[in-house]
């Protein structure tokens, strides 16, 4: 089976953010090769839209949606119940929600807005539904965690001692950070879930036009607006996405930064084990979760 016709009829697959740019695109792929694809959303009538348009480029009515603003903790809380109430298995998660920020902003928890929905909303979200994904994976056929990245974490540091940026905020350094973060939450992530049925990796999709930074007037969003000529599809900024999803190729690949389908080295740092952990139980305590 080639990676483009991989058969997901059956499979139940998570996207966030999929009402725009990488996660819709990515949606819609994924429904098209027969999966059962849950939506998730902040917005009502952005989401139904989508909803239409990705049920119409598919061909496939199974596309729910479900709706939270995943930089609240309260509302991935409930999100994560609402999915627990409708289905009991999730084989595939793709974290892909994310944003830039020109201006430091908190969210309601009073967190640094780029950490808490780029990071702690993937950490929080995959721990919540671990049980059902670790509940869908088997040997033959294993569960899957993919995180949305970026090639931007090769210019981020973990600010420890700050990892709200409350001393020093700039764009590119919370984005960065919060990307690096993804990387790093990942292998730990695949560490803890060896000897079981569930794999995760983490990917950068590419340069993609999307709504992404659009409203950025720092000059990472004017980098990035600079950087337009250079930008792909979203459909081939999903091909990453898609294939960790579900390609047969990747099957019981775990712990790996992807990137054009390939494995690629993620920055040096991203490889300690001590700065992994650090963040972990640092995310475990900001989300008030009770794991070692
Ligand atoms: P996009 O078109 O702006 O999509 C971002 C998605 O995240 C939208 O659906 C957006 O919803 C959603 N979102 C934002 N804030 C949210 C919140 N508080 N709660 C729930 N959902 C929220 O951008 P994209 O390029 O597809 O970005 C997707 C991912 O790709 C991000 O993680 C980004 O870091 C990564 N990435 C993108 C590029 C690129 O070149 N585009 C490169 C590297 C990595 P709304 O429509 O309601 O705002």
């Amino acid at each position: 089976m080639s990676a483009e016709n991989s058969d997901m009829t059956g499979r139940v697959c998570l996207v966030t953010g999929a009402n725009s740019g990488i996660g819709k695109a990515t949606a819609i792929e994924l429904a098209r090769q027969g999966a059962s694809v849950v939506m998730v959303c902040r917005d009502r009538s952005r989401g139904e839209a989508a909803q239409a348009e990705i049920q119409a480029r598919s061909g496939s009515k199974q596309v729910d949606l479900l709706l939270a603003d995943l930089s609240s903790q309260e509302e991935i809380h409930r999100l994560a119940s609402e999915f627990q109430a409708k289905y009991d298995r999730l084989h595939v998660l793709v974290n892909n929600a994310g944003v830039v920020n020109s201006k430091r902003k908190l969210t309601i928890d009073g967190l640094e807005l780029t950490f808490a929905l780029n990071h702690l909303g993937y950490f929080l979200l995959t721990n919540l539904l671990l049980a059902e994904i670790k509940a869908s994976g088997t040997p033959e056929r294993k569960a899957r965690i993919v995180n949305v990245s970026s090639e931007a974490q090769a210019a981020g540091v973990i600010n420890f001692g700050d990892l709200q940026l409350e001393k020093n905020y700039g764009e590119l350094r919370a984005y960065a950070q919060s990307k690096l973060a993804n990387i790093l939450f990942t292998y730990e992530l695949a560490r803890r879930l060896k000897g079981t049925n569930v794999t995760a990796n983490v990917l950068h999709p590419g340069v993609v036009r999307t709504n992404f930074a659009g409203d950025s007037t720092g000059l990472f969003g004017i980098l990035i607006k600079l950087g337009r000529v250079f930008e792909i599809s979203a459909e081939k900024g999903a091909r990453t996405p898609v294939y960790l999803a579900s390609s047969p190729e990747v099957e019981g690949i775990s712990g790996q930064y992807f990137s054009n389908k390939k494995p690629r080295k993620s920055s040096r740092i991203s490889y300690d084990q001590t700065a992994q952990e650090l963040l972990w139980h640092e995310s475990a305590r900001l989300t008030g979760l009770e794991i070692d």
